[in-house]
């Protein structure tokens, strides 16, 4: 038996508790991990609460994110011992996850533990961080420079959004942060961001195209929100996509994709290949300022997550969330 989360759905309803598990509940995989850290993200929040069909079987230990130690390995690239991280694949979806005591997954999704991060460090960037990484991957690759203007990052202070900021800044980019919560504009100017500005200027029906501001953008938000940011964007610039917290759909022209020439990036972490999540990783090695990261990190017990999954559906928490998974 092993102390973790389960999701379960029957006559009872949708519900998910901390309780001990048996080991049978395990799936199949070739690699057992002891988990010393996960973390909540915002899907995590839709599979605790059940607010959409993130979870597709039952009973299912949710997490999408862990960091661990390996204690039983069949597959020839790990040991035991050997430190990992896991982001996405479908854990905490359809595959048993990381909030619980133990995990047993393909050992082909896990990531060898960066030698710069603790594993509660890693957890503390989970896959907020990495798609945080994968967007401004993103937009270096589509050649933006710090002088080439403003980059606008939207859900400021989400888990995506907040670590875009720190390491925008980190690379010298002028960051605009857009967010709901005005009252953290200090938090957010501390991060890195040199303008902090009401997402309610970017969340309501715009028009087609507008006066050009931003060199590229990172996007948490979708719906209205992307579409203004693509109408604002800058001849030839660049929109990275990665979210929907303010809605999935895109009611957007071509106007700025066929006057400006803009390109807009779809970024998935869930299923990226090994090599795309390595770059990500070692990228965030070298340029995470970890002291950021502590400083918009919290940290709580299993105990107090199941609790927490509604916050993220009202837009309540700020910046990131470790779980110590032994407490
Ligand atoms: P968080 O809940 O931590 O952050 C989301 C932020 O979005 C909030 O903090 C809030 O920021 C803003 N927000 C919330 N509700 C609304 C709303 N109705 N309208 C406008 N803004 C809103 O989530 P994460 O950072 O973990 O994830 C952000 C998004 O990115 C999610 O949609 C998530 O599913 C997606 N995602 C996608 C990945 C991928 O692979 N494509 C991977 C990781 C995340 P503020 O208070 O500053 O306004």
């Amino acid at each position: 038996m092993f102390k973790g989360i389960l999701i379960t759905k029957d006559d009872a309803g949708y519900q998910a508790q901390v309780q001990q598990i048996d080991n049978a509940v395990l799936p199949e995989g070739d690699v057992t991990v002891r988990v010393e850290w996960s973390t909540l993200n915002y899907k995590d929040g839709l599979a605790l609460t059940g607010s959409a069909p993130v979870v597709r079987r039952f009973p299912l230990v949710p997490g999408i994110d862990f960091a661990g130690t390996v204690t039983e390995s069949s597959n020839a690239a790990w040991k035991i011992g050997d430190k990992v991280v896991l982001n996405g694949w479908g854990v905490g979806e359809t595959h048993c996850g990381g909030l619980a005591e133990m995990a047993r997954v393909k050992g082909e999704w896990l990531v060898a533990l960066p030698a710069a991060f603790t594993s509660r460090q890693a957890m503390a960037i989970g896959t907020a961080g990495y798609t945080a990484m994968l967007c401004v991957q993103a937009l270096e690759k589509h050649g933006i420079q710090p002088a080439d203007g403003e980059i606008l990052v939207t859900g400021a202070n989400g888990g995506v959004g907040s670590v875009a900021i720190i390491l925008l800044a980190k690379l010298g980019y002028q960051v605009v942060a857009s967010t709901g919560r005005l009252a953290d504009a200090a938090h957010l100017k501390a991060l890195g961001a040199s303008t902090v500005i009401d997402r309610a200027e970017l969340s309501a029906p715009g028009k087609p195209i507008g006066k050009e501001r931003w060199a590229g953008v990172v996007d948490t938000v979708g719906s209205h929100t992307l579409a203004n940011a693509c109408a604002t964007t800058k001849y030839r610039g660049a929109v990275a996509a990665c979210g929907l917290a303010g809605g999935m759909d895109f009611p957007a022209t071509v106007a700025p994709f066929i006057l400006r020439g803009i390109t807009l990036y779809g970024i998935d972490s869930v299923m990226a290949p090994l090599e795309v999540r390595r770059s990500a990783w070692a990228r965030l090695a070298q340029d995470l300022d970890l002291d950021k990261l502590e400083s918009m990190t919290r940290e709580i017990s299993l105990d107090e997550v199941p609790a927490i999954g509604q916050q993220f559906i009202s837009g309540q928490v700020r910046g990131r969330l470790v779980v110590d998974v032994n407490r």
